[in-house]
């Protein structure tokens, strides 16, 4: 029989849309992604981007108080036994989505630990292959894969994630580590120098390091970065090696010149990449509507619709701009209300 609902992924958009698909009785099937090897390397294991990063200060709902009772009381012996202890106040990123992910299991959502490889969006019921070789039918499906932060790709970035290395400045900028420190920023478009100018709030330097001699970013964004006092800009470099050590996790970059040969050091407390994302869509080439980088296209404005009938999609994979966890759920609360609506007006 083919499921009312399924919902591919398992960040916030994910557990948010099957937390609202589960209450309206829809039974919702969740394939959160597979453990492997490769997910890991390209940062796309299940839980998402979220279950990457550390301390989570603006989720709402969530203010600083200790959780660890809260964490135990909620979650199954089974997952909590293997999460990392509570560490301080607050809500961490692999906590929210672990309790995300128990809310939506508790009003009976079924989840299955696989990745979507295809899809057949040709007829309805629509079909999808999992890796591991399932095929299932859907009358409708959220598609909420998310998004992966664009990394340089150096051994020592990957060393030093979560202890200096960060992809998002609105989520890690503000943790004791960063402030009053000097901070690099990666990149020379929009993203860097917003990242740029809301790190110039607790650094005490913000070096903007771009590999060419002229930011890609908007003249207004470009413009701010060249006001702002706190600002840097270091033309023509890549970074060559992200500098650290076990105690104190990043210190510094080692800058190579992309004019010459030369090489410079700065000493920094971190280091932001803004150098773009890129969305969980490969599965999807051809079956929807894209935009030229390859976010799903909604189709109509202020819903979730996709280009095919009855395919909704929710949270980064469609979202360029805000890119929030709290905006990913907000979508994916909206793909569950346009699925139960579209379902119901087709007498499923
Ligand atoms: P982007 O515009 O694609 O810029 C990426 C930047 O990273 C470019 O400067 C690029 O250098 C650099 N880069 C890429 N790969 C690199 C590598 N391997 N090593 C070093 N540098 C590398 O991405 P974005 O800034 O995330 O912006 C994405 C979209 O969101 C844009 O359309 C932007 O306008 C929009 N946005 C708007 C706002 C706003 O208006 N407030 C804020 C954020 C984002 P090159 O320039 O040399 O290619």
């Amino acid at each position: 029989m083919a499921e009312k609902v399924l919902i591919i992924g398992s960040g916030p958009a994910a557990w948010t849309a099957a937390i609202y698909a589960a209450r309206a009785n829809l039974e919702p099937l969740v394939y959160e992604g597979a453990i492997t090897e490769d997910n890991q390397m390209n940062g796309t294991l299940p839980l998402g981007q979220l279950a990457l990063t550390t301390e989570v200060e603006n989720y709402p709902g969530f203010p600083a108080g200790n959780l660890e009772g809260y964490l135990d009381d909620s979650l199954h012996k089974s997952i909590r036994q293997f999460m990392a202890p509570h560490q301080k106040e607050g809500v961490s990123g692999p906590e929210l989505m672990e309790l995300m992910r128990q809310q939506a299991k508790n009003f009976g959502t079924r989840v299955v630990t696989d990745d979507i490889v295809d899809v057949d969006f040709g007829g309805r019921p629509f079909k999808v292959r999992a890796r591991g070789g399932d095929q299932v039918e859907a009358h409708s499906v959220i598609v909420a894969t998310g998004a992966r932060a664009n990394y340089l790709g150096l051994d020592s970035e990957e060393k030093y994630k979560n202890r200096g290395v960060s992809a998002c400045a609105v989520c890690d900028g503000a943790l004791p580590r960063f402030r009053n420190k000097p901070l690099v920023v990666v990149g020379g478009g929009d993203s860097a120098v917003e990242e740029a100018d809301y790190l110039s709030k607790f650094a005490t330097t913000v070096y903007m390091v771009h590999r060419r001699d002229q930011l890609r970013a908007s003249k207004i964004m470009a413009d701010r970065a060249m006001e702002n006092k706190k600002i840097e800009l270091v033309w023509n470099n890549t970074v060559d090696e992200v500098l650290g050590n076990d105690a104190d996790g990043v210190t510094g970059v080692r800058l190579q010149s992309t004019v010459d040969d030369s090489k410079q050091e700065l000493e920094a407390s971190g280091m932001f990449l803004a150098i773009g994302h890129t969305p969980n869509t490969a599965f999807l080439e051809g079956k929807l509507e894209m935009t030229p980088k390859r976010y799903i296209r909604w189709t109509v404005p202020f819903r979730t619709n996709t280009s095919v009938e009855g395919v909704f999609a929710a949270g980064d994979v469609a979202d360029d701009y805000y890119r929030q966890a709290v905006t990913a759920a907000g979508t994916g609360c909206m793909a569950a209300l346009d699925a139960e609506r579209w379902l119901a007006g087709q007498g499923i």
